[in-house]
Protein backbone atom coordinates (compact mmCIF):
# COMPACT_ATOMS: atom_id res chain seq x y z
CA UNK A 1 0.00 0.00 0.00
CA UNK A 2 1.22 3.32 -0.93
CA UNK A 3 1.32 5.15 2.60
CA UNK A 4 2.35 8.41 1.10
CA UNK A 5 -0.14 11.56 0.69
CA UNK A 6 -1.14 12.36 -3.01
CA UNK A 7 -0.69 15.63 -4.26
CA UNK A 8 -4.65 16.81 -3.66
CA UNK A 9 -3.89 15.80 -0.14
CA UNK A 10 -0.78 17.73 -0.24
CA UNK A 11 -2.30 20.45 -1.77
CA UNK A 12 -5.08 20.58 1.10
CA UNK A 13 -2.62 20.63 3.68
CA UNK A 14 -1.01 23.16 2.43
CA UNK A 15 -4.48 25.11 2.11
CA UNK A 16 -5.11 24.19 5.45
CA UNK A 17 -1.91 25.62 7.02
CA UNK A 18 -2.07 29.23 4.44
CA UNK A 19 -5.70 29.85 6.19
CA UNK A 20 -4.63 28.98 10.03
CA UNK A 21 -1.32 31.06 9.44
CA UNK A 22 -3.69 33.98 8.15
CA UNK A 23 -6.88 33.75 10.63
CA UNK A 24 -5.95 32.24 13.99
CA UNK A 25 -5.78 35.01 16.53
CA UNK A 26 -1.94 35.52 17.29
CA UNK A 27 -2.83 35.65 21.24
CA UNK A 28 -4.12 32.51 20.79
CA UNK A 29 -1.67 31.30 19.54
CA UNK A 30 1.09 32.52 21.88
CA UNK A 31 -1.18 30.51 24.55
CA UNK A 32 -1.32 27.41 23.70
CA UNK A 33 2.27 27.46 22.45
CA UNK A 34 3.29 28.14 25.59
CA UNK A 35 1.39 24.74 26.95
CA UNK A 36 -1.94 26.46 28.37
CA UNK A 37 -4.97 25.15 27.51
CA UNK A 38 -7.23 27.14 25.68
CA UNK A 39 -9.94 29.20 27.27
CA UNK A 40 -13.50 28.56 26.15
CA UNK A 41 -13.60 32.25 24.25
CA UNK A 42 -10.44 31.18 22.54
CA UNK A 43 -12.19 27.53 21.82
CA UNK A 44 -15.53 29.56 20.72
CA UNK A 45 -13.59 32.25 18.57
CA UNK A 46 -11.35 29.89 16.65
CA UNK A 47 -14.63 27.45 16.48
CA UNK A 48 -16.42 30.30 14.40
CA UNK A 49 -14.04 31.22 11.71
CA UNK A 50 -13.10 27.61 11.15
CA UNK A 51 -16.83 26.95 10.97
CA UNK A 52 -16.87 29.67 8.02
CA UNK A 53 -15.01 27.42 6.22
CA UNK A 54 -17.04 24.39 6.81
CA UNK A 55 -13.83 23.38 8.74
CA UNK A 56 -15.65 23.10 12.27
CA UNK A 57 -17.20 19.75 11.79
CA UNK A 58 -15.43 18.91 8.42
CA UNK A 59 -16.91 15.39 8.11
CA UNK A 60 -20.16 16.15 8.34
CA UNK A 61 -22.60 17.27 5.35
CA UNK A 62 -23.06 20.34 3.85
CA UNK A 63 -26.35 20.61 5.10
CA UNK A 64 -25.48 20.97 8.52
CA UNK A 65 -22.53 23.27 7.98
CA UNK A 66 -19.93 20.43 7.40
CA UNK A 67 -17.58 20.50 4.18
CA UNK A 68 -17.75 16.36 3.77
CA UNK A 69 -14.66 16.30 3.86
CA UNK A 70 -12.63 12.08 4.15
CA UNK A 71 -10.88 10.88 6.83
CA UNK A 72 -7.36 11.60 5.23
CA UNK A 73 -8.44 15.15 4.74
CA UNK A 74 -10.23 14.83 8.14
CA UNK A 75 -6.52 13.93 9.47
CA UNK A 76 -4.60 16.40 7.95
CA UNK A 77 -6.55 19.00 9.31
CA UNK A 78 -6.74 17.89 12.67
CA UNK A 79 -2.35 17.47 12.55
CA UNK A 80 -2.13 21.00 10.85
CA UNK A 81 -4.19 22.86 14.16
CA UNK A 82 -2.48 20.92 16.56
CA UNK A 83 0.76 21.53 14.82
CA UNK A 84 -0.23 25.61 14.52
CA UNK A 85 -1.02 25.14 17.49
CA UNK A 86 -4.63 26.24 17.51
CA UNK A 87 -7.83 24.87 19.63
CA UNK A 88 -9.25 22.10 18.13
CA UNK A 89 -13.06 22.03 17.60
CA UNK A 90 -15.01 21.09 20.38
CA UNK A 91 -14.98 17.53 20.57
CA UNK A 92 -18.25 16.65 22.48
CA UNK A 93 -20.37 18.65 19.95
CA UNK A 94 -18.53 17.66 16.89
CA UNK A 95 -16.95 14.14 17.47
CA UNK A 96 -19.03 12.78 20.00
CA UNK A 97 -23.16 14.33 19.38
CA UNK A 98 -23.03 15.38 15.79
CA UNK A 99 -22.91 11.98 14.51
CA UNK A 100 -25.15 10.38 17.25
CA UNK A 101 -27.37 13.14 16.53
CA UNK A 102 -27.27 12.09 12.54
CA UNK A 103 -27.51 8.44 13.14
CA UNK A 104 -30.46 8.17 15.74
CA UNK A 105 -31.61 11.86 15.74
CA UNK A 106 -34.74 13.34 14.84
CA UNK A 107 -35.21 15.69 11.90
CA UNK A 108 -36.35 18.12 14.30
CA UNK A 109 -33.25 17.25 16.81
CA UNK A 110 -30.31 17.63 13.98
CA UNK A 111 -32.03 20.86 12.30
CA UNK A 112 -32.37 22.73 15.82
CA UNK A 113 -28.90 21.24 17.30
CA UNK A 114 -26.34 20.40 14.26
CA UNK A 115 -25.72 24.02 12.98
CA UNK A 116 -25.66 25.29 16.39
CA UNK A 117 -22.82 22.79 17.41
CA UNK A 118 -21.03 23.58 14.83
CA UNK A 119 -20.66 27.14 15.42
CA UNK A 120 -20.83 26.48 19.41
CA UNK A 121 -23.66 28.39 19.67
CA UNK A 122 -24.33 25.18 22.30
CA UNK A 123 -21.72 24.17 24.47
CA UNK A 124 -21.99 20.72 25.22
CA UNK A 125 -19.90 18.07 27.43
CA UNK A 126 -20.52 14.07 28.16
CA UNK A 127 -22.63 13.35 31.12
CA UNK A 128 -21.42 9.37 31.06
CA UNK A 129 -19.53 8.57 34.08
CA UNK A 130 -20.59 8.00 37.87
CA UNK A 131 -18.73 6.79 40.98
CA UNK A 132 -18.66 3.02 40.48
CA UNK A 133 -19.42 3.05 36.62
CA UNK A 134 -16.24 4.34 34.45
CA UNK A 135 -15.19 1.44 32.32
CA UNK A 136 -18.12 -0.71 33.16
CA UNK A 137 -20.21 1.89 32.02
CA UNK A 138 -23.42 -0.23 31.40
CA UNK A 139 -23.82 -0.53 35.22
CA UNK A 140 -24.74 3.32 35.27
CA UNK A 141 -27.54 3.90 37.86
CA UNK A 142 -28.70 7.75 37.40
CA UNK A 143 -32.63 7.21 36.69
CA UNK A 144 -35.25 8.77 34.67
CA UNK A 145 -38.79 7.93 34.66
CA UNK A 146 -41.82 8.79 32.52
CA UNK A 147 -44.20 11.12 33.71
CA UNK A 148 -46.36 12.49 30.58
CA UNK A 149 -44.56 14.01 28.43
CA UNK A 150 -41.63 13.99 30.53
CA UNK A 151 -38.43 12.22 32.21
CA UNK A 152 -37.68 13.26 36.03
CA UNK A 153 -34.06 12.22 36.52
CA UNK A 154 -32.30 11.82 39.38
CA UNK A 155 -28.22 10.76 40.15
CA UNK A 156 -24.88 11.91 39.91
CA UNK A 157 -22.57 11.93 37.42
CA UNK A 158 -18.83 12.42 37.66
CA UNK A 159 -15.58 13.73 35.48
CA UNK A 160 -17.94 15.41 33.56
CA UNK A 161 -14.97 18.03 31.73
CA UNK A 162 -16.16 21.15 31.12
CA UNK A 163 -19.89 21.28 32.89
CA UNK A 164 -19.11 24.14 34.80
CA UNK A 165 -18.97 26.10 30.84
CA UNK A 166 -21.64 24.10 29.42
CA UNK A 167 -24.74 25.02 28.73
CA UNK A 168 -26.17 21.36 27.59
CA UNK A 169 -24.77 17.66 28.81
CA UNK A 170 -26.08 14.36 26.64
CA UNK A 171 -26.55 11.74 29.53
CA UNK A 172 -26.57 7.92 29.54
CA UNK A 173 -29.55 7.51 32.02
CA UNK A 174 -31.48 4.22 33.35
CA UNK A 175 -34.84 4.48 32.14
CA UNK A 176 -35.69 0.27 32.84
CA UNK A 177 -34.09 -0.64 36.02
CA UNK A 178 -35.82 -4.46 35.67
CA UNK A 179 -34.17 -5.19 31.81
CA UNK A 180 -30.40 -7.00 31.43
CA UNK A 181 -28.18 -3.90 32.06
CA UNK A 182 -27.53 -2.37 28.54
CA UNK A 183 -30.91 -2.55 27.99
CA UNK A 184 -32.75 -0.04 29.89
CA UNK A 185 -30.73 3.30 29.12
CA UNK A 186 -31.89 6.09 27.48
CA UNK A 187 -29.67 8.84 26.09
CA UNK A 188 -31.00 12.30 27.13
CA UNK A 189 -30.44 15.72 26.12
CA UNK A 190 -30.60 17.94 29.22
CA UNK A 191 -30.32 21.86 29.16
CA UNK A 192 -28.10 22.40 32.08
CA UNK A 193 -30.45 25.57 33.60
CA UNK A 194 -32.94 22.95 34.22
CA UNK A 195 -33.83 23.55 38.05
CA UNK A 196 -32.58 20.64 40.43
CA UNK A 197 -28.66 20.38 38.57
CA UNK A 198 -26.04 21.25 40.86
CA UNK A 199 -22.16 21.02 39.34
CA UNK A 200 -19.85 20.92 41.79
CA UNK A 201 -15.82 21.55 40.79
CA UNK A 202 -13.17 18.84 41.07
CA UNK A 203 -9.67 20.53 41.01
CA UNK A 204 -7.26 17.91 39.05
CA UNK A 205 -3.66 17.41 40.00
CA UNK A 206 -2.41 19.79 37.81
CA UNK A 207 -4.42 22.30 40.26
CA UNK A 208 -6.67 23.48 37.28
CA UNK A 209 -10.66 22.93 37.50
CA UNK A 210 -11.72 21.03 34.32
CA UNK A 211 -13.69 18.20 35.95
CA UNK A 212 -17.11 18.22 37.52
CA UNK A 213 -19.68 15.84 39.45
CA UNK A 214 -23.00 17.29 37.91
CA UNK A 215 -25.92 16.11 40.04
CA UNK A 216 -29.60 15.52 39.41
CA UNK A 217 -32.49 16.19 41.83
CA UNK A 218 -36.25 15.83 40.16
CA UNK A 219 -34.60 17.34 37.04
CA UNK A 220 -37.84 17.53 34.63
CA UNK A 221 -36.90 16.78 30.77
CA UNK A 222 -38.88 16.94 27.92
CA UNK A 223 -39.39 13.57 26.55
CA UNK A 224 -38.48 15.59 22.89
CA UNK A 225 -34.66 15.31 24.10
CA UNK A 226 -34.79 11.94 23.96
CA UNK A 227 -32.11 10.32 20.93
CA UNK A 228 -33.15 7.39 19.61
CA UNK A 229 -35.58 4.91 21.04
CA UNK A 230 -36.05 4.46 24.75
CA UNK A 231 -33.83 1.93 25.96
CA UNK A 232 -32.12 1.47 23.42
CA UNK A 233 -29.28 4.33 24.20
CA UNK A 234 -26.62 2.05 24.55
CA UNK A 235 -26.64 1.89 21.04
CA UNK A 236 -26.02 5.39 20.76
CA UNK A 237 -23.41 5.20 23.44
CA UNK A 238 -21.48 2.45 21.28
CA UNK A 239 -21.66 4.49 18.16
CA UNK A 240 -20.34 7.54 20.17
CA UNK A 241 -17.34 5.51 21.41
CA UNK A 242 -16.66 3.84 18.11
CA UNK A 243 -16.80 7.34 16.45
CA UNK A 244 -14.03 8.59 18.29
CA UNK A 245 -10.88 6.71 16.38
CA UNK A 246 -10.18 9.71 13.72
CA UNK A 247 -7.34 11.43 15.22
CA UNK A 248 -7.62 8.83 18.44
CA UNK A 249 -3.68 8.90 18.23
CA UNK A 250 -2.94 12.46 18.78
CA UNK A 251 0.06 12.71 16.36
CA UNK A 252 0.05 16.28 15.51
CA UNK A 253 -0.31 16.70 19.60
CA UNK A 254 3.18 14.85 19.37
CA UNK A 255 4.46 16.71 16.78
CA UNK A 256 3.79 19.55 18.30
CA UNK A 257 4.76 18.57 22.39
CA UNK A 258 7.89 17.14 21.15
CA UNK A 259 9.00 20.89 18.64
CA UNK A 260 8.40 22.19 21.67
CA UNK A 261 10.72 20.02 24.05
CA UNK A 262 13.52 20.93 21.52
CA UNK A 263 12.75 24.65 21.88
CA UNK A 264 13.25 24.43 25.45
CA UNK A 265 16.26 22.22 24.80
CA UNK A 266 17.72 24.91 22.93
CA UNK A 267 17.44 27.65 25.49
CA UNK A 268 18.14 25.72 28.09
CA UNK A 269 21.98 25.88 29.47
CA UNK A 270 24.13 23.19 30.94
CA UNK A 271 27.65 24.58 31.80
CA UNK A 272 28.87 26.46 28.39
CA UNK A 273 26.80 23.86 25.55
CA UNK A 274 23.09 24.12 24.88
CA UNK A 275 21.33 20.80 26.59
CA UNK A 276 20.27 20.61 22.68
CA UNK A 277 23.66 19.36 22.18
CA UNK A 278 23.96 17.14 24.76
CA UNK A 279 24.01 14.11 22.68
CA UNK A 280 22.05 11.47 24.57
CA UNK A 281 19.10 14.02 24.80
CA UNK A 282 19.22 14.10 21.02
CA UNK A 283 18.80 10.35 20.83
CA UNK A 284 15.85 9.98 23.10
CA UNK A 285 14.41 12.59 20.54
CA UNK A 286 15.22 11.12 17.24
CA UNK A 287 13.78 7.79 19.00
CA UNK A 288 10.82 9.69 19.56
CA UNK A 289 10.46 11.08 16.24
CA UNK A 290 10.88 7.73 14.93
CA UNK A 291 8.35 6.94 17.37
CA UNK A 292 5.64 9.23 16.18
CA UNK A 293 6.64 8.75 12.51
CA UNK A 294 5.87 4.79 12.72
CA UNK A 295 1.74 5.69 14.70
CA UNK A 296 1.15 8.18 11.63
CA UNK A 297 2.05 5.50 9.30
CA UNK A 298 -0.19 3.31 11.43
CA UNK A 299 -2.59 5.57 11.71
CA UNK A 300 -2.97 6.57 7.97
CA UNK A 301 -2.63 2.31 7.49
CA UNK A 302 -6.03 2.06 9.35
CA UNK A 303 -7.40 4.96 7.78
CA UNK A 304 -6.58 4.19 4.28
CA UNK A 305 -8.33 0.14 4.89
CA UNK A 306 -11.41 0.62 5.34
CA UNK A 307 -11.27 -3.12 5.58
CA UNK A 308 -9.15 -3.09 8.94
CA UNK A 309 -11.47 -0.94 10.25
CA UNK A 310 -13.99 -3.51 10.21
CA UNK A 311 -11.82 -6.46 10.94
CA UNK A 312 -10.21 -5.14 13.58
CA UNK A 313 -11.85 -2.89 15.80
CA UNK A 314 -8.71 -3.89 17.72
CA UNK A 315 -6.83 -1.52 15.69
CA UNK A 316 -8.31 1.92 17.48
CA UNK A 317 -7.30 0.19 20.50
CA UNK A 318 -3.37 0.36 19.12
CA UNK A 319 -3.57 4.06 18.23
CA UNK A 320 -5.01 4.77 21.54
CA UNK A 321 -2.41 3.45 23.26
CA UNK A 322 0.51 3.93 21.62
CA UNK A 323 -0.39 7.58 21.39
CA UNK A 324 -1.04 8.24 24.53
CA UNK A 325 2.52 6.51 25.66
CA UNK A 326 4.14 8.85 23.68
CA UNK A 327 1.97 12.06 24.03
CA UNK A 328 3.17 11.06 28.36
CA UNK A 329 6.73 9.86 27.31
CA UNK A 330 6.96 13.61 25.82
CA UNK A 331 5.42 15.13 28.46
CA UNK A 332 8.10 13.60 30.96
CA UNK A 333 11.25 14.41 28.87
CA UNK A 334 10.04 18.09 28.61
CA UNK A 335 9.75 18.22 32.30
CA UNK A 336 13.07 16.38 33.33
CA UNK A 337 14.75 19.14 30.30
CA UNK A 338 12.95 21.82 32.47
CA UNK A 339 14.45 20.81 35.31
CA UNK A 340 14.19 22.27 38.90
CA UNK A 341 13.09 25.97 36.51
CA UNK A 342 9.94 23.91 35.50
CA UNK A 343 8.76 23.68 38.71
CA UNK A 344 10.04 27.87 39.20
CA UNK A 345 6.67 30.38 39.57
CA UNK A 346 6.90 33.05 37.54
CA UNK A 347 3.38 34.49 37.48
CA UNK A 348 0.15 33.35 38.76
CA UNK A 349 0.29 29.84 36.41
CA UNK A 350 3.16 30.21 34.59
CA UNK A 351 6.69 28.84 35.44
CA UNK A 352 10.11 30.24 33.47
CA UNK A 353 8.75 27.71 30.45
CA UNK A 354 5.44 27.67 30.86
CA UNK A 355 3.34 25.43 32.39
CA UNK A 356 5.06 22.55 31.69
CA UNK A 357 4.70 20.91 35.24
CA UNK A 358 0.67 20.89 35.42
CA UNK A 359 0.82 20.02 31.71
CA UNK A 360 2.61 17.04 32.68
CA UNK A 361 0.79 15.86 35.51
CA UNK A 362 -2.48 16.01 33.31
CA UNK A 363 -0.98 13.95 30.53
CA UNK A 364 -1.32 11.57 33.18
CA UNK A 365 -4.95 10.95 33.04
CA UNK A 366 -4.94 10.50 29.00
CA UNK A 367 -4.36 6.76 29.48
CA UNK A 368 -7.70 6.59 32.01
CA UNK A 369 -10.24 8.60 29.72
CA UNK A 370 -11.57 7.50 26.33
CA UNK A 371 -10.91 3.87 28.08
CA UNK A 372 -8.03 3.72 30.15
CA UNK A 373 -4.99 1.02 28.90
CA UNK A 374 -5.74 -1.81 30.60
CA UNK A 375 -8.75 -1.93 29.06
CA UNK A 376 -7.45 -1.08 25.74
CA UNK A 377 -4.62 -4.14 26.54
CA UNK A 378 -7.60 -6.58 27.51
CA UNK A 379 -9.45 -5.46 23.57
CA UNK A 380 -5.88 -6.42 22.37
CA UNK A 381 -5.35 -9.28 23.90
CA UNK A 382 -9.04 -10.70 22.84
CA UNK A 383 -8.29 -9.62 19.26
CA UNK A 384 -4.72 -11.66 19.14
CA UNK A 385 -5.64 -14.89 21.77
CA UNK A 386 -9.57 -14.84 20.56
C1 LIG B 1 -9.32 13.81 32.97
C2 LIG B 1 -10.56 13.00 32.81
C3 LIG B 1 -11.63 13.50 32.09
C4 LIG B 1 -12.81 12.75 31.98
N1 LIG B 1 -13.88 13.32 31.33
C5 LIG B 1 -15.06 12.65 31.31
C6 LIG B 1 -16.22 13.26 30.75
O1 LIG B 1 -16.19 14.40 30.27
N2 LIG B 1 -17.38 12.57 30.78
C7 LIG B 1 -17.48 11.31 31.29
O2 LIG B 1 -18.55 10.73 31.24
N3 LIG B 1 -16.39 10.71 31.85
C8 LIG B 1 -15.19 11.35 31.87
N4 LIG B 1 -14.09 10.78 32.44
C9 LIG B 1 -14.23 9.48 33.11
C10 LIG B 1 -13.54 8.34 32.39
O3 LIG B 1 -14.27 7.93 31.25
C11 LIG B 1 -13.38 7.21 33.42
O4 LIG B 1 -12.50 7.68 34.42
C12 LIG B 1 -12.81 5.96 32.79
O5 LIG B 1 -13.76 5.36 31.96
C13 LIG B 1 -12.37 4.93 33.88
O6 LIG B 1 -13.41 4.70 34.76
P1 LIG B 1 -13.21 4.80 36.34
O7 LIG B 1 -12.55 6.12 36.64
O8 LIG B 1 -14.52 4.53 36.97
O9 LIG B 1 -12.18 3.68 36.70
P2 LIG B 1 -12.48 2.13 36.83
O10 LIG B 1 -13.28 1.68 35.64
O11 LIG B 1 -13.04 1.86 38.18
O12 LIG B 1 -11.03 1.54 36.72
C14 LIG B 1 -10.12 1.52 37.83
C15 LIG B 1 -8.90 0.73 37.40
O13 LIG B 1 -9.27 -0.62 37.08
C16 LIG B 1 -8.87 -0.94 35.76
N5 LIG B 1 -9.88 -1.78 35.11
C17 LIG B 1 -11.22 -1.58 35.08
N6 LIG B 1 -11.84 -2.54 34.36
C18 LIG B 1 -10.86 -3.35 33.91
C19 LIG B 1 -10.85 -4.53 33.10
N7 LIG B 1 -11.99 -5.03 32.61
N8 LIG B 1 -9.65 -5.12 32.83
C20 LIG B 1 -8.50 -4.60 33.34
N9 LIG B 1 -8.44 -3.48 34.11
C21 LIG B 1 -9.61 -2.88 34.39
C22 LIG B 1 -8.77 0.41 35.03
O14 LIG B 1 -7.88 0.34 33.93
C23 LIG B 1 -8.25 1.31 36.13
O15 LIG B 1 -6.85 1.18 36.25
C24 LIG B 1 -12.89 11.47 32.56
C25 LIG B 1 -11.80 10.96 33.27
C26 LIG B 1 -10.65 11.72 33.41
C27 LIG B 1 -9.50 11.16 34.20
Amino acid sequence: MDLELTPAQRAFRAEVRAFIAERLPQEIRERLRAGHPPRKQDTVQWQRILNERGWAAPHWPRRYGGAELGQMERLILLDELYRAPAPLPQVFNLTMLGPVLMKFGTPQQCDHFLPRLANLDLWFCQGFSEPGSGSDLASLRTAARREGDEYVVNGQKIWTTTAHVADWVFALVRTDTGARKQEGISFLLIDLRTPGITIRPITSIDGEHHLNEVFFDEVRVPVANLVGEENRGWDCAKFLLANERTGIANVGLCRERLDHAREVAARTRQGDARLLDDARLRSEMAQLDAEIRALELTNWRFLLTPSAQQALPAFASVLKLKGVELQQEINALLARIAGPAGLERRGADDTVHGPLTPRYFYSRAASIYGGTSEVQKDILAKAIVG
